[in-house]
C-alpha cells in the first residue's frame, strides 16, 4: 500500500511538474498560464493530451516534436524528474500529512522561481503571489488542524514575511550604496516575503544571509574569473555579470525550512549567545 501510494506522489509531483514549465516559460512573456493550449513554437501543433503525459511522452517523442521534429527542451522532461522526486521525497519524510503537502508545494514553488530567475533574471509575480497567499493561507488553516511543522504558525508566519522582505531590501541597499549599481531586484524581496510567511522571522534571516553566501562563492569563485577571462580573450572590458539572486535564495530557503533550527541551535552553542 505504501508502494502504491509512493508511485502516487511521484506521479502527482510529475504532474505538477509539468505545470510548472509552463509557467516557467509562459510567465516572463506576461502570457496566461491557462490558454491557449501547448503548441510547438515553430510549427504551431498544437500538442494533444497523448503527448502530453510528464516524462513518459518526452520518452515516446525521443525528444522531438511529432510535427517538425524541432527538439524539445531538455528542460520539461529535467524539471518534471525534479518536482516527482520532491513529491516522493515529502511523502516518504512526511507520510500522507499536511505538513508533506506543505513542503512539496513549498519546494515546488522555489524550484519554479529558481529556474525562471536563472533563465530571465525574474521572478514572476505569479510565482511570489501565489506562494505568500499559499503560506499565509495554509498556516490558517494549521490554527485548527493543529500545526504544519516545519512552517510556523499564522503569527510568525505575519511577522516573518515582514521581516524576509525588510532583510533583502536593507541589504540591497547596502549592496547598491557599495556596489554604486542596482544590486537587488524587487523580485528578490517578495521572494523574501513568501520565504519569510514560511519558515518565520529568524530562519528568514538565515536565508538571506545563506544566499549571499551561495551566490558569492559561485559569483566570485567561478563566474566571474570566467567571464574576465573571457573578456580578455576577445579584448573586451570586463562587465561583471548579474547576479541571479533568487537561484540562491531558493536552496537557501529550503536549507532554512528543513536544517535552520539546528544550524541556530549548533550557532548559540558555540558562540555562547
Ligand atoms: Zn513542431
Amino acid at each position: 500500500m505504501r508502494t502504491l501510494w509512493a508511485l502516487y506522489s511521484f506521479v502527482i509531483g510529475a504532474c505538477f511538474g509539468s505545470f510548472l514549465n509552463v509557467c516557467i516559460s509562459r510567465w516572463p512573456e506576461g502570457l496566461s498560464v491557462v490558454r491557449p493550449r501547448s503548441r510547438c513554437p515553430r510549427c504551431e501543433r498544437q500538442i494533444g493530451v497523448l503527448e502530453n503525459i510528464p516524462l513518459v511522452s518526452w520518452l515516446a517523442l525521443r525528444g522531438k516534436c511529432r510535427g517538425c521534429a524541432l527538439p524539445i527542451s531538455f528542460q520539461y522532461p529535467l524539471v518534471e524528474l525534479i518536482v516527482g522526486l520532491i513529491w516522493l521525497a515529502a511523502f516518504l519524510h512526511y507520510g500522507l500529512s499536511f505538513s508533506g503537502l506543505c513542503v512539496a508545494m513549498f519546494a515546488t514553488v522555489l524550484l519554479g522561481i529558481a529556474v525562471t530567475d536563472a533563465k530571465h533574471y525574474l521572478i514572476p509575480d505569479g510565482f511570489t503571489v501565489f506562494g505568500l497567499v499559499w503560506v499565509i493561507g495554509t498556516a490558517m488553516i494549521a490554527l485548527f488542524t493543529g500545526g504544519h511543522e516545519p512552517f510556523v504558525g499564522l503569527y510568525e508566519a505575519l511577522i516573518g514575511a515582514c521581516v524576509g522582505a525588510g532583510a533583502i531590501a536593507i541589504a540591497g541597499w547596502l549592496g547598491e550604496v557599495t556596489l554604486k549599481k542596482e544590486a537587488m531586484g524587487f523580485g528578490d524581496v517578495t521572494l523574501m516575503s513568501v520565504v519569510g510567511g514560511a519558515v518565520g522571522p529568524q530562519r528568514a534571516l538565515i536565508t538571506v544571509f545563506l544566499g549571499a553566501l551561495l551566490g558569492a562563492v559561485l559569483f566570485i569563485g567561478v563566474v566571474y574569473p570566467i567571464a574576465w577571462l573571457r573578456a580578455r580573450t576577445a579584448r573586451r572590458d570586463f562587465d561583471p555579470p548579474l547576479v541571479p539572486f533568487g537561484v540562491f535564495l531558493a536552496p537557501a530557503a529550503m536549507i532554512a525550512l528543513l536544517w535552520g533550527d539546528a544550524l541556530i541551535s549548533t550557532y548559540r552553542r558555540y558562540s555562547g549567545l
